[in-house]
């Protein structure tokens, strides 16, 4: 066996739930550690350590990414009224994604997993198409009301010195809804900056879209906000890189997505990204051919599967069933993981790794051995359905 990877640095580990919990540690064990000499930090974010921790090691697993700069995430559980019950929980914990977003800010990158033998349904998608969603406001903070017959809707604007700004709604004859919402320049810059750094990180175009056309000054705000920053900031970075940013409307956006072959950043307001991001994951082929990255404008970074924690199957694996759960997107959170910080620490070689252990997991799916849920859909001949801990000995073994 040659030496193992040295590593700088260590990773921040936050290990999680259920299936993608059995997963972890025969990723680690079989396609890590026999190869890097793994150093990383260790927190137990699995919901019976949330509860003993009164959810404190979910904030201080963040709080060390802070201070670390890199993590990798296990899917968890996100406790709801039957969940509370199943694991005797003092209390309703909150997504830890969530207190981890809330702590590291940023925005969410979404990016597929393509392989040959898997057609995506929209067949020009050759390469991929990373969706990043902005996760803070709109409608996810409105404020909303039923009007009644009659009844009159105005948007008010109290300032600091008590002064008003006041705009008619709606004067409703009948029943009626009426909703407000909002955003803040600041979140609005941060998200606007992280695109841009992951454009210029990955080498690919960013493409933003709104309507501005319609909403002339919120929607406005947000194309106003990244055509500044872009032109101060990032301009002579995206020249060096040969890559560009694009804005267009929000529907000429989507008709162009579908025409393109892929290869770029979608950056999307929130309620547009949850939606892109579904039909992008269906479009490409499965949910577990997806990676997810946190990028702070604090300058750290989180990578995850987009997946949960596959609760199906991990009853069926606690019943002793053998199951064939994807492992696609964890493998590739612990290599995106170690790349970066093989890129922030110079170590050529522990970037390098992550590089083997990807192609070794696509030359495994293109070599027709596969889970279940891609051999549903697989077009390549011969192709041969594996349990979840054959398909990780198999990238073993392409793994040199
Ligand atoms: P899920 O874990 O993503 O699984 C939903 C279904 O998708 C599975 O039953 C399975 O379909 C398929 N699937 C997902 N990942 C797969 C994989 N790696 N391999 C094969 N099939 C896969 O979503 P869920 O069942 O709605 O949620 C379970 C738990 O995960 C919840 O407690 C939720 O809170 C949590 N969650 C966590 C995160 C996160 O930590 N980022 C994200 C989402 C959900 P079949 O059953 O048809 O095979
Ligand atoms: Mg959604």
């Amino acid at each position: 066996m040659p030496e193992k990877i040295a590593m700088k640095t260590p990773l921040v580990e936050m290990d999680g739930d259920e299936m993608t919990r059995v997963i972890w540690k025969w990723v680690r064990n079989l396609l890590i550690l026999p190869y890097v000499d793994l150093k990383t930090e260790y927190f137990d974010l699995g919901l019976e350590n949330r509860e003993a921790t009164r959810d404190r090691v979910t904030a201080e697993s963040a709080e060390a990414t802070l201070e670390l700069g890199v993590a990798v995430k296990c899917a968890t559980i996100t406790p709801n009224a039957a969940r509370v019950k199943e694991y005797n929980l003092s209390e309703m914990w909150k997504s830890p994604n969530g207190t981890i977003r809330a702590i590291l800010d940023g925005t969410v990158f979404r990016a597929p997993i393509l392989a040959k033998g898997i057609i995506p349904y929209i067949p020009t998608w050759s390469k991929p198409i990373t969706i990043a969603r902005h996760a803070y406001g709109d409608i996810y903070r409105n404020a909303e009301l039923a009007a009644e017959p009659g009844s009159r809707a105005e948007l008010v604007i109290t300032a600091a010195d008590g002064s008003e700004k006041r705009v008619l709604i709606h004067e409703f004859k009948d029943g009626g809804v009426v909703q407000g919402v909002h955003n803040t320049d600041e979140s609005i810059s941060s998200f606007a900056r992280s695109c841009f750094a992951y454009a210029v990180d990955t080498g690919q175009d960013l493409w933003f879209a709104t309507k501005d056309t319609i909403s002339k000054t919120y929607d406005h705000r947000f194309k106003d906000i990244f055509e500044e920053i872009f032109d101060k900031e990032y301009k002579s970075a995206f020249e060096a890189a040969g890559i560009s940013y694009f804005y267009t409307l929000i529907d000429d956006m989507v008709a162009r997505a579908v025409r393109s072959e892929g290869g770029y950043i979608w950056a999307c307001k929130n309620y547009d990204g949850d939606v892109m991001s579904d039909m992008a994951a269906t479009a490409y082929g499965s949910l577990a051919m997806m990676t997810s990255s946190l990028v702070s404008p604090k300058g750290v970074f989180e990578f995850e599967a987009a997946h949960g924690t596959v609760q199906r199957h991990y009853y069926k694996y606690l019943q002793g069933e053998t199951t064939s759960t994807n492992s696609v997107a964890t493998i590739f959170a612990w290599s995106g993981a170690l790349r970066k910080r093989g890129k922030l620490d110079g170590l050529a070689e522990l970037s390098a790794f992550a590089d083997r252990l990807e192609k070794s997991t696509i030359d495994t799916i293109e070599a027709g051995v596969m889970t279940g849920d891609l051999y549903d859909i697989s077009v390549t001949p011969g192709k041969k359905r594996v349990d979840t801990e054959a398909f990780l000995k198999e990238v073993a073994r392409r793994l040199v």
